[in-house]
């Protein structure tokens, strides 16, 4: 655990009593910090109490005797409107910061790699952390992923914060410095968070806010978007910035062309055999991970290993199973049409029954019509059912099921019965998990439990 020493005795406020604001509280706690707490939801506000959580009404709070205001993750600050209660606090001039922004005041001499964009953050994460542990590095991971700021280990001067970070947690964290910062890719998202794109983009460059010439920027020039920062970055030259792409050659980057990555020039690793991170999307992540560890000097053989032994992330494109002619994927935390349409590419060379469904997303999954051809069959459920049913009508064999079970085993029955070589059941929803699941990772969980019992009873019949 982090105790931020430096808030000994201050007025801290902490809105928000989810996993992040119940870490903060823990935290502060520890550091002896006078600490007072809120959450908008009733229920919330009670199981707190109930724990010795120290609630005060925030409607009726002094703001001006409170020190710092630090807020949760999905509390909104400035659009579509700052919360009102943030917008009470910033009358008089506190500035609302998060976890990070306490992690780097509590910690500063540690090194820290900083990894935003619109996607493969968690991955691209997960795999520079992985490979600094290979390489004997102390590490600590986390941010927007799994572990919350404060529950990290303390690493002084020795050590190495991974995070993954969202553009809001970069627009309240202002002192937050990555030695080492990541920019993968911009596209339109969140957009009612930032006010429209261009406030999406200025929040995706506090990557760099803080950077200082001894730094690091990897970004990728793939984009529009992160190219017009790349290039302003690189007339400037403020910071060392490294450029990576996975469609065109750079003399001076990092780049992958024809599945193998190359540093200037060079080439130095073949990405084709690395079937945890398939896909030219995981290559961009992959670039990204070993431009980062290589601005930090490790070599290029070390980073090798570490990409080979990387396990994977549970719930993108995650290998469930192989049985018998069948190999069971779990992509759950594809929720968008763009997100399900990585997989699709991947898997185009192999006999897909496509389990699909939940809430959809605007548009549905009109923009997947090209990757219709690689499709066996498709199995739909819940809300999205009858819509995606009339999107995939006549190009697709498609089976309406109530639910993801029935789905999993229907596909699943389908696939081993066929006998077909290269069989895949894969669960790529390109929809929201909430009509039916808690979240992505409950309905992959669900899935993965369907599944293994599947198996299960078909090795019983088969004995
Ligand atoms: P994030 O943390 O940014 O949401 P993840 O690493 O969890 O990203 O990946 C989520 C999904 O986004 C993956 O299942 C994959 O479909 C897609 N994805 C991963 N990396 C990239 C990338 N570099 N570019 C585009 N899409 C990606």
């Amino acid at each position: 655990m982090i105790i931020p020493h430096h808030l000994k005795d201050q007025k801290v406020a902490v809105l928000g009593l989810g996993r992040t604001g119940r870490s903060v509280i823990q935290s502060l706690m520890k550091a002896n910090a006078h600490v007072f707490a809120w959450d908008d939801q009733e229920s919330v506000r009670s199981a707190a109490r109930e724990q010795g959580l120290p609630i005060i009404d925030f409607n009726a709070i002094e703001w001006k005797s409170i020190d710092q205001l630090i807020l949760s993750p999905g509390i909104p600050h400035l659009y579509p409107a700052p919360h009102p209660l943030v917008a009470q606090a910033q009358t008089v001039g506190l500035r609302p910061v998060n976890d990070l922004e306490v992690l780097y005041q509590s910690q500063p001499q540690a090194f820290y790699i900083g990894i935003t964009g619109t996607n493969g953050k968690s991955t691209t994460t997960s795999l520079i952390g992985h490979i600094l542990k290979e390489c004997g590095k102390l590490v600590e991971v986390g941010g927007n992923l799994g572990i919350p700021a404060l529950d990290l280990n303390p690493l002084n001067e020795t050590g190495t914060y991974v995070l993954e970070v969202s553009s809001y947690q970069l627009e309240t964290s202002p002192s937050l410095h990555f030695n080492v910062g990541v920019l993968l890719n911009i596209t339109p998202d969140h957009l009612e968070r930032h006010g429209g794109m261009e406030g999406y983009i200025e929040a995706k460059k506090l990557i760099y806010k803080n950077a200082t010439p001894k730094d690091t920027l990897v970004i990728s020039v793939d984009d529009p978007h992160c190219l017009t920062i790349y290039e302003a970055l690189k007339a400037e030259g403020r910071m060392k910035v490294v450029p990576i792409s996975t469609c065109k050659s750079l003399p001076e980057g990092i780049y992958v062309k024809d599945g193998v990555l190359y540093e200037r020039t060079q080439p130095v690793l073949d990405l084709k055999g690395f079937s945890r991170l398939k896909g030219q999307h995981n290559w961009q992540n992959i670039a990204a991970a070993y431009g980062a560890l290589r601005s930090m000097g490790l070599e290029g053989e070390a980073i090798a290993k570490g990409i080979a032994s990387f396990p994977g992330l549970t719930h993108r494109q995650q290998v469930v199973a192989v049985y018998k002619n069948v190999t069971f994927v779990n992509d759950s935390k594809a929720t968008n049409a763009d997100a399900t349409a990585k997989a699709l590419t991947c898997y185009q060379d192999s006999r897909i029954y496509w389990l699909l469904g939940g809430r959809p997303k605007e548009g549905g999954i009109t923009s997947l019509k090209p990757y219709f051809p690689f499709i066996e069959h498709a199995f739909l459920y819940g809300e999205s059912a009858q819509s995606f049913y009339l999107t995939l009508e006549g190009e697709v064999p498609c089976t309406i099921c109530q639910t993801l079970e029935e789905a999993t085993e229907k596909a699943s029955r389908l696939a081993l019965e066929s006998k077909k070589q290269n069989a895949v059941v894969l669960l790529s929803p390109a929809c929201a998990s909430f009509d039916q699941f808690r979240d992505f990772e409950a309905r992959g969980d669900a899935f993965c439990g369907y599944v293994n019992a599947i198996i299960h009873s078909e090795q019983k019949k088969a004995s």
